[in-house]
């Protein structure tokens, strides 16, 4: 934390995208809220390649404050890499990530700041409700959190958003994660830290639609989960380990009751249906084969990733 007699440095990151309508009223309420603190301030726009009149606006935000910081992408990379340009580079003792678009109240942020300044190193905001998001989304975002748990990912909250507080520990450590394929939130979940959580109700978008798509919500939820869990790899070698052991049974099941017993209960077991149970016998043995190419896969892949092999936080 900052030095009492110096006030601390906030960093605001803010990807934005096509986000010309909103721009000028997201930019007139977060300056309204930030005036009145304290603190130092650096607010850094990341223009993740907007092809709307977003650029021009967000030049002219810049030129009449000189807590502004603008960096543009080249072209279009997505949020999270959008995020990540923003995050790198921050430079305050806390950083807190906030969409440009207005659905994150941006009156929240003295108390985010405050739950830092009581001793958490992640402070996470929570959407408890989201009015007039659609049923589809709502539900699977519920779907991915429940799945998660299930897949051995554990202490994540069902709801948490990229609206978030880090402390500049926090943030060193991200700065050194390599990976590409990359979920911003996953990673500072991954980082650990003390959390602190905070609910807050999405607002309505003002103008414009979210501009994430379905097809790329789903590729977002599938790279949290690949980076998250392996899981996925492991599941063919664990039905493998199933259908075998079905196999097992029903091959003990027709040898007794067929050729020990003399067909007491009737069965009338064929040879098709030992030629089934062959076959599953044989699916089942290439599924664990596939489970064990999945291990070295996945080992392959935490060594690709690269991730340091602990953190220190004392
Ligand atoms: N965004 C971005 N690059 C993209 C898509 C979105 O920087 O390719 C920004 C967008 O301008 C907004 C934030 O990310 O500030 C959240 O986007 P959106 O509202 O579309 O997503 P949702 O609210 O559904 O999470
Ligand atoms: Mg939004």
């Amino acid at each position: 934390m900052a030095a009492s007699d110096k006030p601390f440095l906030l960093s605001i990151v803010i990807p934005v995208f096509n986000e010309s309508e909103g721009l000028a009223h997201f930019h007139a309420a977060l300056d309204r809220e930030l005036k009145g603190h304290g603190w130092r301030q650096q607010i850094i726009y990341v223009d993740d390649g907007s092809n709307d009149e977003t650029p021009a606006i967000l030049k002219k935000i810049a030129a009449g404050d000189e807590r502004v910081k603008l960096l543009s992408l080249s072209r279009n990379f997505g949020k999270e890499q959008a995020t990540t340009a923003g995050l790198h580079a921050a430079v305050g003792d806390a950083v807190i990530i906030i969409d440009g678009d207005g659905q994150h109240p941006v009156e929240l942020i003295p108390k985010f700041v405050q739950r830092w300044q009581k001793g958490a190193h992640v402070v996470i905001g929570v959407r408890t409700a989201n009015q007039k998001e659609g049923f589809i989304k709502r539900a699977g975002s519920r779907l991915f959190y429940s799945s998660l748990r299930v897949f051995g990912v554990p202490n994540i909250v069902p709801g948490s958003t990229d609206f978030r507080l880090i402390d500049k520990q926090v943030l060193s450590e991200f700065k050194k994660l390599t990976e590409r394929n990359r979920v911003t939130r996953a990673l500072i979940d991954w980082l650990g830290y003390e959390r602190d959580y905070i609910d807050f109700v999405a607002n309505p978008r003002r103008h414009g639609t979210a501009t994430y798509s379905f097809k790329k919500l789903v590729r977002l939820a599938l790279n949290g989960f690949v980076s998250l869990s392996f899981m996925p790899l492991y599941l063919s070698g664990y039905m493998g380990v199933f259908i075998t052991f079905l196999s097992f049974i029903a091959s003990i099941f027709a040898i007794v009751e067929k050729y020990l017993l003399g067909d007491p209960l009737g069965w009338n077991i064929t040879g098709t249906a030992i030629l089934g149970i062959m076959i599953l016998f044989l699916v089942g043995i290439l599924l664990i084969g596939q489970g064990l190419l999945a291990i070295y896969v996945a080992r392959i892949y935490t060594e690709v990733q690269n991730r340091p092999l602990y953190i220190i936080k004392d």
